[in-house]
């Protein structure tokens, strides 16, 4: 069993209403590798860097199994840069800076040793891109998930469209759903999505948890009502990380597993926030992980008389 991720490997600077950080390492393939990690190695990496990226991250995530053979590394140039300032609620936040950067010659070309993946994420990524990795599968992977963001939306629907009805899963928050669907009722706008192609669609709702819809059923991950939220940056690659690692270490696709893989990724973004980054990502231990889960078993689990 083998998991592929792709995706922005990058620095992001980010402002909350309580802080505030100078370039730190982001990216929606970083955040999805450190969190598939704790359930699952090898991972294969697709993404692209400039010779500006950290050394000591390169080695601390091959340290967790990550693979760079399908990493360009560009070394006279610049790593994709974000920065992004959070409203107070820090369930929404507006982009201020895109430096595409590297991001811009990306051009992914699969290694040869990456062809036996069985799982695909695909993370934020210019859908153009996402659907070039696709296509360069010889066999189709048993379950492709895929993220995306407003940004594609705005510039590239078309090809979004395209890509979404190639995949099994997609991961969007309700700003996007609404967006994509053009409908306010998350149920109606899922109706609609998982029309265009993927059988299962995650609606991701920030500190209020996540829907997850498949035909006509809907789950509700909650989210952990947590003291502090630092930052929210990479949530959803981090959930979808936690999704899509527990999928390929129990080697159960069935919408029952999603049930619980579901949850996973719900937890692995309660650490995600608690710190700037990706720094609780790289801390948190299996039993850290083990410990949490109790408190998501207690948050929705309750006796109830009727008379
Ligand atoms: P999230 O908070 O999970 O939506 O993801 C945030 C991460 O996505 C950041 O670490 C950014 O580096 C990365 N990111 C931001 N904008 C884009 C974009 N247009 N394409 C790909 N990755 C992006």
């Amino acid at each position: 069993m083998s998991l592929l991720i792709a995706g922005t490997m990058a620095f992001d600077a980010i402002e909350t209403p309580f802080g505030k950080t100078d370039k730190i390492i982001g990216g929606s393939a970083t955040y999805a590798a450190w969190s598939a990690s704790h359930f699952t190695q090898p991972i294969k990496q697709i993404s692209i860097i400039g010779g500006d990226f950290p050394e000591s991250e390169i080695e601390a995530l091959k340290n967790r199994g990550v693979s760079f053979e399908g990493v360009d590394v560009r070394a006279d140039e610049k790593s994709f840069f974000w920065s992004g300032r959070y409203h107070m609620d820090m369930n929404t936040r507006d982009t201020l800076v895109t430096d595409l950067n590297v991001l811009e010659k990306f051009d992914p070309e699969l290694p040869e040793s990456y062809q036996d993946c069985e799982f695909l994420m695909l993370g934020n990524l210019m859908p153009s891109l996402q659907q070039k990795i696709i296509s360069q599968l010889r066999n189709r992977p048993k379950l492709i998930i895929m993220d995306t963001m407003n940004f594609w939306m705005d510039i590239a629907m078309d090809d979004l469209k395209a890509t979404i009805k190639m995949v099994d899963v997609l991961m969007v928050n309700d700003g996007e759903a609404r967006q994509l669907s053009n409908e306010y009722s998350l149920v109606k706008a899922a109706q609609k999505i998982m029309a265009m192609g993927p059988k299962f669609l995650i609606i991701k709702k920030g500190e209020h948890g996540a829907l997850l819809f498949h035909g006509s059923h809907v789950l509700f991950s909650p989210a952990l009502p947590l003291e502090e939220v630092f930052d929210p940056t990479g949530a959803s690659d981090t959930s979808a990380g936690g999704f899509i690692g527990h999928l390929v270490r129990t080697k159960d696709i069935s919408f029952n597993k999603m049930k619980t893989a579901i949850i996973i990724g719900s937890e692995m973004d309660s650490f995600v926030v608690e710190k700037f980054g990706h720094a609780r990502l790289t801390e948190i231990t299996t039993a850290d992980i083990s410990h949490r889960l109790n408190y998501f078993v207690d948050l929705v689990n309750f006796d109830i008389d009727l008379i």
